[in-house]
């Protein structure tokens, strides 16, 4: 984030590095390569990762397997090479005043790191102790030089430790060092006018915030352990606001300007189908989403709306009620799927349901190389005799148009990135409405990051009748008992999916191989009794079509399949899915996966094969799934356990990328910046009140990546 806002003046932050007292040329360039540090400002904003409390060092007869982080405080050997190659490792001890020592230990950048260390000095090691056998060492500990101890007396206690790296400690640049350069800078400032406020004073108030200034001033120069808090959640809260502030503005923005389609009336293609066609009752939680999308459409702005729902939840009956409120409306539609499969599917659902009202729906996917039939699609859409589009991404590329597309809905929108889902907004002069339909319930504060700018839905309810999908887990000694749980259901007319992890042996030999998982499954479940399909993503999409066809019909009984089915894929009548090595998924995809049963009137079962050796996280997850159904839940613990990058993948962690705040542990601060950015917006959705003017200034001036804004806005 760029700290100066005053874009007139010449602010001191601007002042590039070298002329920072201590820096010079050599050391500039260095951190310009090291660190991408260029000005005052980029220094100033290199944020402390922890802080060293002085007082607390341990020694090494205190430490315990139990121990986590440990400070010991001691005089180092001589360090030297061990090994060889790969082996190779660097190694030291650490003797304390009781004269116990513990060993220090390097495996990366061994010789690079011997440079450095001084033999015969004192130095604080803090790390997270390993035990072997009976002795403790420290792997790759931080380590700092005590060089004289009359002189540590002067300084704070509490010291900040400051990321650097390998290159930069060689030239003498370690957290130290760059702490000793962020004081000159700090103490060089002033902070009221270097560091210009860019809170409004009634928020600071509020929150009881320390003013911008003094928040930068403690978190380099802390007094007391007590302001690091202060000043940590001020500018955590500052980073996440304008954020969060952006987000809402666009929203704000389409709401205020974007003219978009209007739905004006519910018209007899929507009553038609609800009166009469409708198999079902629909749930309230449809209802009321089905109410937000109308009043949306009906407004004349752009609708940008995530319909978050679990599997199963019945979020493709609201996009279809969607359509018919579009075509009722005198427009087209559109519903986008990220497999051939998928779309495939979605297409024979929505088929019969609107083809009785007379509305033509066509399907496009990328396999279709039919010239004819490409051009028949494309000639129905033009004139407008086609009201329903359903493809893959191949609905997407300039060749198709439509004669009026007035809404696009994105069904399990985590496979496509959003650039994909901008291109759809530029089909029409006006864009239409987009209707987002996520499979994965991601936790609240999550979306308020991911979908900031879009308006959320939530289908929170099942629809009734449905039993619940009955989960175990189970050590690779059940076996036996598993397979003829299988053979049982198979018996009963049921079908079976065996889902597996890896494809071939590529990793390591130890899992569960796909292929070989399949002639094992052969064996035990021998033909003709018994009918196996296999399915993986190396297969091409006709004989993957094949396969899920003869499992759809029921000709095979059990589909050996990888995570390929993980997505949406409808078979009412499989009520068991085993998955192999089922610590080697993540909760997300654990809960998809188990999505796929549970969908017809039997008791579906889901069951978790590991080996032995499960990591303590892998059992938390395994019980996770035992233990819950609920998608919203399990993707809060998930989001514990992998941190929010991950479990949004890599197409929109860019957005989560703060150099303070961390959308997981700072979840309160998130809901209140969302809460105080909506707030100021509904009061002064154009920012023109005094008393923020200066929010404008500093989103005005704010250096946004732009690659990370294209993919939102
Ligand atoms: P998802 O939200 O996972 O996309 P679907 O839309 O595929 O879920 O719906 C799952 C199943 O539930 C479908 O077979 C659908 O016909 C059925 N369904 C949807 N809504 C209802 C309802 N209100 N009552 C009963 N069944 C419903
Ligand atoms: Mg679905």
């Amino acid at each position: 984030m760029n700290v100066n806002t005053n874009t007139t003046t010449k602010n001191l932050l601007d002042t590039p590095i070298e002329y920072l007292k201590g820096v010079g040329p050599k050391r500039a360039e260095m951190l310009n390569k090291e660190l991408q540090m260029f000005t005052f400002g980029d220094l100033l904003n290199h944020f402390p990762f922890r802080y060293i409390d002085k007082t607390k060092v341990h020694l090494v007869s205190e430490i315990s397997p139990e121990s986590t982080f440990i400070q010991i405080k001691g005089k180092l050997s001589m360090p030297i090479l061990i090994g060889e190659g790969r082996g190779k490792r660097l190694s030291a001890f650490l003797t304390d005043e009781n004269h116990d020592s513990i060993e220090l230990v390097w495996f990366q950048n061994a010789a690079a790191v011997k440079t450095y260390l001084k033999a015969g000095a004192t130095y604080i090691a803090f790390g997270k102790p390993n035990q072997f056998k009976n002795k403790f060492s420290l792997p790759h500990p931080e380590l700092e030089l005590i060089e004289d101890d009359a002189n540590l007396q002067l300084e704070s206690r509490i010291q900040p430790v400051y990321s650097t790296t390998e290159k930069l400690k060689m030239r003498g640049l370690d957290s130290k060092n760059m702490h000793r350069l962020i004081k000159t800078l700090v103490e060089r400032l002033d902070l009221k006018n270097d560091i210009p406020e860019n809170l409004p004073q009634y928020i600071i108030e509020q929150n009881n915030f320390l003013s911008r200034g003094e928040a930068y001033y403690h978190i380099h120069l802390p007094k007391n352990e007590s302001t690091i808090p202060a000043a940590t959640n001020r500018l955590k809260f500052e980073e996440l606001f304008f954020l969060q502030m952006r987000l809402c503005k666009i929203k704000t923005d389409r709401h205020l300007k974007s003219q978009g389609l209007r739905f004006a009336q519910i018209g007899a293609y929507f009553n038609r189908f609800y009166n009469e066609m409708l198999p079902f009752e629909l749930t309230n939680a449809q209802k009321r989403v089905l109410k937000e999308i109308r009043r949306d459409a009906g407004t004349g702005y752009q609708m940008n709306r995530l319909v978050q729902g679990d599997v199963g939840s019945g979020k493709t009956i609201v996009a279809l009620m969607a359509m018919l409120m579009a075509i009722d409306n005198g427009y087209q539609a559109c519903m986008m799927a990220p497999t051939e499969i998928l779309a495939q599917q979605h297409y024979e659902k929505l088929a019969p349901l609107v083809e009785p009202l007379g509305l033509r729906v066509e399907l496009l996917t990328g396999s279709m190389k039919s010239k004819k039939l490409r051009r028949r699609v494309s000639e129905g859409l033009l004139l407008g005799t086609t009201h329903i589009l359903v493809g893959t991404h191949a609905l997407i590329e300039d060749t198709v148009q439509f004669k009026d597309l007035g809404l696009a809905v994105i069904d399990e929108q985590h496979r496509f990135g959003v650039e994909q889902r901008a291109r759809l907004w530029q089909k029409n002069t006006l864009a239409p409405h987009v209707l987002v339909m996520t499979a994965t319930p991601i936790p609240r504060t999550l979306a308020m990051t991911l979908y900031g700018d879009l308006d959320v839905s939530v289908i929170d309810e099942l629809p009734p009748g449905r039993k619940p999908i009955k989960t175990v887990h189970y050590f690779e000694a059940k076996r036996l008992m598993v397979n003829g749980f299988l053979k049982s259901e198979i018996d009963k007319g049921r079908q079976v999916y065996i889902v597996y992890p890896l494809i071939n042996e590529s990793e390591t030999l130890s899992y569960k191989n796909l292929m070989e998982g399949y002639e094992q499954i052969s064996r035990m479940f021998p033909a003709p009794q018994y009918q196996i399909g296999v399915v993986h993503g190396q297969m091409h999409t006709v004989d993957k079509d094949t396969e899920m066809q003869r499992f759809k019909a029921g000709e095979t009984h059990i589909l050996v399949a990888t995570t390929v089915i993980e997505v949406g894929v409808d078979v009412p009548n499989a009520s068991v899915m085993v998955i192999e090595s089922a610590e080697r998924f993540g909760l997300s995809q654990l809960h998809q996966l188990r999505g796929r049963v549970g969908r017809g009137a039997e008791q579906s079962y889901c069951i978790l094969m590991t080996g032995e050796k499960v990591s303590s996280e892998g059992r938390l997850r395994m019980k996770t799934m035992v233990d819950t159904n609920d998608g919203f839940k399990i993707s809060e613990v998930d989001m514990n356990l992998r941190g929010a990058g991950d479990i949004s993948g890599t197409q929109q962690s860019g957005m989560l990328s703060m150099k303070l705040a961390d959308i997981v542990k700072d979840q309160h601060l998130l809901v209140l910046a969302r809460n105080t950015a909506q707030d100021i917006l509904a009061n002064d959705p154009t920012l023109e009140q005094p008393e923020h003017e200066m929010v404008q200034r500093f989103l005005d001036a704010m250096q946004f990546n732009r690659s990370v804004w294209s993919r939102i806005s």
